[in-house]
């Protein structure tokens, strides 16, 4: 999807005077790939006309850059269409219980997971209850994943009444003090009646507080039809969009709220407990138009890094003093952040074969270190004056070899292009007036 509608829009970009014509063809092109891309076809009809009349508009066609506007007004109508940004829990006073429905592989249990970990890390005392009692192994896979984030998993073995291990759940939570249970449901290849009474049953005697329909990116057109259902029979309160780190970005997206009016709270990036991020619509439309993710990114690395550190290095980027002691710290932070690739992949513009010359090994980081500490402190601020010399020294002196050394001089230069690169994004972005 993203090419596509990113080419139509470069060739707009490009051009001095729009005429009628331009504007029509690019808008069947947009038309397309969005239709390719399983967006619902009244949602697709009606947002290439009101883009196209904006387009048409005066606005654009006697502006200086016609066809950059276009391009704004794309975004602008796109991110209308996402929906606001209401990634919140809707915490009550008491427990706040979070119910997660959605088919089978939709999610659910990892999005539990996911959860779980956020709300700890904002000092909750999450209970994640199993009330999956049809797949084989479901507890089990549950409490690896409670394991994992160190969360108490709510299980009744040999329970055949979902209803009732929901129940018992909230007990629990109410006897250990825990204040937000989830409630990880068991899913369905199809929608079903039996599905929709038991998750009723539940719902009628837990009265919870968010019911969040958890959904699968890659579904498709039939992520509509999926949201209408369990919207009409559960009231949700809101959508997890999953697996949004595949192929299919945005197509479920951009139909779902003008369909079922409900928002889309977080979204889903990988198998790991730390992949949920909040649902920012502006976000989304730009990864769509193809402008890689940078907030995102840049949002994640502020959560674990710490602030004060990332605040200074923020500094040094701008005056584009990146030197070896940063890039120690860097090292070291960026390893709460989990695999270094699946950071740089997010950024625009980066390409695999720079990707390959900055990915470290997490072996490597102790001779990274050792390196970078045989370094006198003038070296590590001007890594330039490091000679042949100096090398052999630094190698001796960290018990490895001139080929290290070269090696990390090299990693050190990739990582500097692409700070700067990064600085440099987020600078335009800003100035365009996408991001906020
Ligand atoms: P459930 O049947 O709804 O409980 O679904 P699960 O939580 O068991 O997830 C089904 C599969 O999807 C598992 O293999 C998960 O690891 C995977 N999965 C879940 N969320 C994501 C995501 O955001 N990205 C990717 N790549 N895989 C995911
Ligand atoms: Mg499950």
């Amino acid at each position: 999807l993203s090419d596509k509608i990113q080419g139509t829009l470069n060739k707009l970009k490009g051009k001095g005077k729009l005429t009628e014509k331009d504007i029509n063809n690019a808008m069947r092109e947009i038309k397309l790939s969005l239709l390719e891309a399983d967006v619902n076809f009244k949602v697709v009809k009606d947002f290439i006309k009101t883009v196209k009349e904006r387009s048409l508009g005066s606005e654009v066609m006697e502006s200086l850059t016609p066809g950059q506007q276009v391009v704004k007004i794309v975004n602008e109508e796109m991110i209308k269409l996402l929906g606001e940004s209401e990634s919140k829990i809707d915490f009550s006073d008491d427990i706040t219980v979070i119910m997660m429905c959605g088919l089978q592989g939709a999610g659910k249990t990892t999005t539990s997971g996911k959860l779980a970990l956020k709300f700890k890390k904002q000092n909750k005392r999450p209970l994640i209850a199993a009330c999956d009692i049809y797949r084989p192994a479901a507890i089990k896979q549950l409490e690896v994943v409670g394991k994992g984030i160190d969360v108490p998993v709510f299980k009744i073995e040999g329970e055949n009444d979902a209803v009732k291990i929901a129940n018992e759940a909230f007990k629990e939570a109410k006897k250990k003090g825990n204040d937000v249970l989830i409630l990880d449901t068991a899913g369905r290849l199809h929608i079903d009646e039996a599905l929709m009474e038991e998750l009723q049953q539940i719902k009628s005697s837990l009265n919870p507080r968010e019911i969040l329909l958890v959904l699968d990116s890659m579904t498709g057109q039939d992520a509509v039809k999926i949201a209408e259902a369990f919207n009409s029979t559960m009231e949700i309160s809101g959508v997890i969009l999953t697996k949004v780190d595949g192929d299919a970005r945005g197509g479920a997206a951009l139909s779902l709220r003008a369909v079922t009016s409900k928002p889309i709270k977080f979204v889903t990036t990988g198998e790991k407990m730390s992949d949920l991020e909040p649902f920012y619509p502006d976000r989304m439309a730009s990864r769509i138009l193809g402008m890689g993710d940078v907030l995102s990114l840049i949002e994640k690395a502020q959560e674990s890094f710490d602030m004060k550190q990332a605040k200074e290095m923020e500094q040094r980027l701008k005056s584009m003093q990146f030197t070896f002691d940063d890039f120690l710290m860097q090292m070291e932070q960026m390893q709460n952040l989990g695999p270094l690739d699946q950071l740089l992949e997010m950024i625009p513009g980066a390409n695999s074969k720079q990707l390959k010359n900055i990915k470290i090994d997490e072996k490597e980081l102790v001779y990274i270190k050792a390196i970078i500490q045989s370094m006198t402190k003038k070296e590590r601020n001007d890594p330039s004056i490091i000679n042949g010399n100096r090398r052999k020294r630094i190698a001796a002196g960290s018990g490895t070899s001139v080929q290290r050394v070269n090696r990390l001089l090299k990693q050190f230069n990739e990582t500097k292009k692409m700070m700067k690169k990064m600085g440099a994004m987020e600078k335009t972005m800003k100035k365009r007036g996408g991001f906020k």
